[in-house]
């Protein structure tokens, strides 16, 4: 009677059964977010209810505590949830289900034979939600949403060191709006705060789903190109240059036109780290200021590209 009240009362789900699967015990937190009562699956096969759960993995686990009296873990990174259940306290972020973290142990009688099993249904999606957030936090640029300056310094030196180990070519697009402060002071530091957010959609939209756009600094941004020749990044940027210029863009009643400089570098002569390619991109980058602006410019073996 006590033992039942407290199986009732404990703030993780508990469901025992037994060596065909089928549902023993089901205690009240478990009915609370299943939205079944006991009444209703104690005796029946837990498949009958979730058939999602009916995969070879669950059943290798399952017999394997019966069999050898382990314990089996279902962690939440893995499999996010052994049961589909709504999420609550998801802290603003997007998990349609609760994430869980699931034990399954034995349950021995008094011949010491193991007759159920257990399993306890731990909700972590607060904590799931915090690391996100903090992952989010740590990796994107606030204004903008795209990666930031200390993701991409990471990325550059992973990226870096695998493209000279396997000898295959790596680009860099670095890229500063011209003239920026002039839209500041014109039109407002919201407008300026609009462009930067619109500028970072118009690059996002336009490059693979392998390539990274990062807000470097204040209206400063890097995009990174695996497995792309200095040729094919400069016609990327090229591309960005011309769309950028054609773009109009609408803030409030005003309507704002904004051109970029950009520098490109690559795995060329002298490049032998990810500071150098980064530093190559920039100095193609002054070079396009110091030409007249709207430009794309590559420094290379003393050879420029506009
Ligand atoms: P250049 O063509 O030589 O790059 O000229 P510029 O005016 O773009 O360059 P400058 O470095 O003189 O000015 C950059 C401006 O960018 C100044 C700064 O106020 C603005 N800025 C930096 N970060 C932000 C931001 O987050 N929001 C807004 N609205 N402005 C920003
Ligand atoms: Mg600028
Ligand atoms: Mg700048």
């Amino acid at each position: 009677m006590i033992f039942s009240q407290m199986f009732d009362m404990l703030d993780v789900g508990i469901v025992i059964l037994d060596s065909e699967l089928n549902v023993f015990k089901w205690n009240r937190w478990m009915a609370t977010h299943s939205k079944l009562p006991p009444e209703k699956i104690v005796g029946k096969s837990l498949f009958e209810f979730y058939p999602d759960l009916n995969t070879p993995w669950f059943l290798r686990n399952c017999k394997s505590v019966f069999t050898f009296g382990n314990f089996a873990f279902f962690s939440q990174k893995l499999h996010k949830y052994c049961f589909p259940f709504k999420a609550y306290n998801t802290l603003g972020s997007d998990f349609e289900f609760m994430q869980q973290s699931c034990t399954v142990g034995p349950l021995r009688d008094e011949n010491n034979r193991i007759t159920y099993i257990y399993i306890t249904v731990q909700d972590v999606t607060e904590v799931a939600a915090y690391e996100n957030k903090l992952i989010t936090m740590n990796t994107r640029d606030g204004l903008t949403g795209i990666f930031n300056r200390r993701y991409l310094e990471a990325k550059l030196k992973e990226e870096f060191d695998r493209h000279i180990r396997y000898n295959r070519p790596l680009s860099l697009i670095m890229l500063d709006i011209d003239h920026f402060k002039k839209i500041n002071d014109t039109h407002g530091h919201q407008a300026g705060d609009f462009i930067l957010k619109s500028l970072a959609t118009t690059i996002d939209e336009r490059i693979r789903a392998v390539d990274i756009v990062a807000r470097y600094g204040g209206e400063e941004f890097c995009v990174l190109l695996p497995e792309t020749t200095s040729e094919s990044a400069l016609a990327l940027a090229e591309f960005l240059r011309m769309g950028i210029e054609a773009e109009i863009y609408h803030f409030k009643d005003k309507s704002i036109k904004i051109t970029i400089s950009q520098g490109v570098s690559d795995l060329s002569d002298g490049v032998d780290s990810a500071e150098a390619l980064l530093k190559k991109a920039d100095d193609g980058l002054y070079e396009s200021k110091r030409l007249g602006r709207n430009k794309v410019s590559m420094i290379s073996n003393k050879k420029k590209v506009q």
